[in-house]
C-alpha cells in the first residue's frame, strides 16, 4: 500500500494539505510550498524565511 498523493504540510498553520487539492501554492527558493487557504499563501509570502525552514521532508 502506497500513497497515491504525498501529502505535505501547510507550513504557515501546521494543516496536512493535499498538493491536487490546495487551494494556493508559492514557489520559494526552488521549492514548492502548498497552502490550505490563500490567507495561509499570503502569510507566507509576506515573511517566507519565518516558515520555510519548518517544513523539512
Ligand atoms: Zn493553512
Amino acid at each position: 500500500m502506497s500513497e497515491k498523493s504525498p501529502k505535505v504540510t501547510d507550513p504557515v498553520c501546521g494543516m496536512t494539505v493535499d498538493p491536487a487539492k490546495a487551494a494556493a501554492r508559492v514557489e520559494h527558493e526552488g521549492r514548492t510550498y502548498y497552502f490550505c487557504s490563500k490567507y495561509c499563501a499570503a502569510t507566507f509570502s509576506a515573511t517566507p524565511e519565518n516558515y520555510a525552514s519548518t517544513v523539512m521532508s
